[in-house]
């Protein structure tokens, strides 16, 4: 069988991993920095895609792209993420089968960035006509939208999502898309009082003030001046490469496009102004705010509240039992507290709002959600992240991640040993390392880092982080991923370099010091009550929308679910959401820690492509079988090589693949008969029939 093709002659290096020879860590890296220096980003681990992040706009996303990549086989053209969006997609269409796409990757790898790839691709190939160009519209532009809030410039990305987001895209039988449905996991709201040096607040705050004309920022009683608020980090106000005026016009125009009305664009930054104002309030101990308080008053004048509601809200905390009320009075540090507090909630109520409101207009018709339909879900989250300092946020972001390379394990390992003995091939195991073990140190529901913070947080008596930490050294000590200054374990003991009021993880991609500070007060999420009823009390639609448990009609005494505990929860629903579908993979990879274009940092890629699991990857793909195909299909495509098969094959599909394989001589080890698939071991296989079909 002669193999060489014009496809893989005119590779740089190697486009799919399972095709290197030999196949070491040395050579994975050398073929991946060969293609990245030839403005090659993508490559192939059989389905999955690795992508590299450029660091600078490549021209290889134009139209005409798009038209190339159309309706063709994985292995027909060079690797790209519209090949994997194009499979997913007709599989889709064709073959009526729900689909996932998973981008996984550290900040900055570039998932975000993947992900509106994939839906411009699809919206680009799918259905065309008035109503389906306008849904198509509508949930492109739900990014602009959800970036400006929920995005912000960190020290590892400039854009780094700051939630997590998956949406499922809806389509009909024929494939036009009808709608779709956007979940969000826990915004890190912390960042709305306090950015870490170098990092900004989330974008709108900068869009806001420097976008709007002279006269909206009057009505909203903003000055231009970023250095005016506390809320927002000064150090890092400008970004280079980043237009807060054009991209808050983009916003703007992105919201109308969604459906939102004029007026609800201005309660929405009505209470982005709110928020700034609340930064700028001042509390003194003689007296902790009084009606001279100008950004008090302001902010009440934005929100519709009366002025004296908010300063008794700051000044008292109002505890009731299921007899009595008992008020005490709040210090300076408690006002400030609370302050924090209310500036936290109201945005990230706002921010779910927004989902919320972007789903009303992008949901599917109820006519339409009676007719069978299928989907698309599409997974961008929050990328592992160790910074200098860790708290509450870093260790749910890095949770979802360790479940999320969890599924990835699962899923390509099962997916592959199910399909072999269903189609009985023969198969053997290849050794991987499977993250289960950390996923339950966190998660595990008796002893698990979260259910012990639960636990904590609902103890009566004094709780504090110290009081959790110690319950951690007690339990967790054992736990081979867990390290404690004060941890039992042997091994750790003598591991001073820990400082006080940490613990660490050892992850998948790598270990976390985290600082247990504020996760008890994170974690609880509580809001003094007079707050929310303040807010409800307001003259304004939408803050009241946001504050319903301030309606003192609807007082409840129960406490609200922890944030670990919802996230746990709304984590495991994702999960099992993400396993009734079939599988797509986009690997991230992030090349340099300094943003920068080409530059292909060996050590920084040998840690991710370890941690990522790719070479264990190319193993089981290499141990197996590269590529299947049904039998139909296969002889379908390729009968036209064999004198025998063509032009009509009578008889089983199956046998008519014996036939033409044998006819071309292609080397029985190459093949193995399944049940209902052909099994092809080396891609070369399949690139020498696509040859000879292009010679036909
Ligand atoms: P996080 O976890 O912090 O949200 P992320 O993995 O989503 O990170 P992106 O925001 O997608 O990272 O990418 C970071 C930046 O890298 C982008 O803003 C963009 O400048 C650049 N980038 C990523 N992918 C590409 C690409 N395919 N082409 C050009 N530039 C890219
Ligand atoms: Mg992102």
């Amino acid at each position: 069988m002669e193999v060489k093709t014009s496809l893989l002659d005119n590779m740089i290096g190697v486009g799919d991993m399972v095709l290197l020879e030999p196949l070491t860590e040395d050579s994975f890296l050398e073929n991946l920095k060969n293609r990245f220096d030839h403005n090659e980003i993508y490559t192939y681990i059989g389905s999955v895609v690795i992508s590299l992040n450029p660091y600078r706009s490549l021209p290889i996303y134009t139209p005409e792209k798009v038209e190339e990549y159309r309706n063709r086989n994985f292995y027909e053209l060079s690797p790209h993420i519209f090949a994997l969006a194009d499979e997913a997609y007709r599989s889709l269409r064709d073959q009526d089968k729900d689909q996932c796409i998973l981008i996984t990757g550290e900040s900055g790898a570039g998932k975000t960035e993947a992900s509106k790839l994939v839906m411009s691709y699809v919206a680009a190939v799918c259905g065309k006509g008035q109503e389906v160009n306008k849904v198509k519209e509508q949930l492109l532009q739900s990014n602009p939208v959800l970036e400006a809030f929920g995005n912000a410039k960190t020290v590892r990305n400039d854009n780094s999502s700051r939630f997590g987001k998956y949406m499922d895209i809806e389509f009909d039988f024929k494939g036009d898309p009808l709608g779709g449905v956007i979940s969000n996991y826990l915004l890190e709201k912390s960042r709305v009082v306090k950015q870490p040096r170098g990092e900004r607040n989330f974008h709108i705050f900068y869009q806001l003030l420097s976008g709007s004309s002279d006269d909206t920022l009057k009505k909203l009683k903003l000055d231009r001046d970023v250095g005016k608020y506390n809320y927002l980090s000064l150090d890092s106000a400008v970004v280079s490469g980043l237009d807060d005026a054009a991209n808050f016009r983009t916003v703007r125009n992105a919201m109308q496009i969604v459906g939102f009305m004029e007026d609800e664009m201005q309660s929405v930054l009505e209470l982005v102004a709110a928020v700034l104002k609340l930064g700028n309030i001042e509390f003194k101990p003689e007296s902790r705010c009084n009606g001279i308080d100008e950004n008090l008053k302001e902010m009440c004048e934005l929100l519709g509240i009366e002025q004296s509601v908010l300063e008794r809200a700051f000044s008292y905390r109002t505890v009731e039992a299921k007899m009595e009320k008992v008020s005490t009075t709040l210090n300076v540090a408690q006002a400030y507290y609370a302050r924090d507090a209310l500036a936290k909630n109201l945005y990230s109520r706002l921010f779910s709002w927004l989902i919320t409101r972007i789903n009303g207009s992008i949901k599917v018709s109820n006519a339409q959600a009676k007719t069978r339909h299928k989907v698309m879900g599409v997974l961008d989250i929050y990328g592992f992240e160790i910074f200098e300092d860790n708290s509450f946020e870093q260790f749910i972001i890095n949770y979802c991640n360790e479940k999320l390379q969890q599924i990835f394990i699962e899923l390509t390992l099962r997916e592959e040993q199910e399909e072999y003995i269903r189609e009985g091939i023969e198969w053997t195991n290849i050794e991987y390392f499977n993250n289960a073990i950390i996923c339950d140190l966190i998660e595990n529901n008796k002893n698990g880092i979260l259910a012990m913070l639960d636990e904590e947080c609902l103890r009566p008596g004094t709780v504090t982080d110290e009081t959790f930490l110690d319950k951690l050294n007690t339990v967790c000590a054992e736990h081979q991923h867990f390290e404690s200054r004060l941890s039992k374990n042997s091994k750790f003991l003598t591991d001073h370099s820990l400082p006080h009021n940490c613990f660490r993880i050892q992850h998948y991609a790598g270990k976390v010091l985290y600082g247990v500070e504020s996760f008890v007060d994170k974690n609880n999420d509580l809001l003094y009550r007079d707050l929310s009823q303040a807010m409800y009390k307001a003259n304004h639609s939408l803050i009241k929308q946001l504050f319903p448990e301030g309606n003192p009609a609807k007082v409840n005494l129960k406490r609200p679910p922890t944030a670990g505990f919802q996230f746990k929860a709304s984590v495991g629903t994702l999960m099992g959401n993400l396993q009734t579908k079939n599988p797509n993979y986009i690997r991230c990879i992030k090349p340099n820690d300094k943003k920068a274009s080409h530059v292909f940092t060996e050590s920084l890629v040998r840690h991710q492509l370890r941690y990522l699991g790719l070479m264990e990857n190319v193993r089981v793909r290499r141990a197996g079988y590269a590529f299947r195909q049904p039998y139909e299909p296969c002889l379908e495509r390729y009968k036209m090589l064999c004198k025998k098969t063509w032009p009509h094959w009578r008889g089983p599909a199956r046998e008519g693949v014996e036939v033409l394989l044998t006819d071309l001589q292609v080397p029985a080890e190459e093949f193995s008969y399944g049940r209902s698939k052909i099994f092809i071991r080396n891609p070369r296989t399949l690139f020498f029939l696509e040859e000879k079909r292009k010679q036909c």
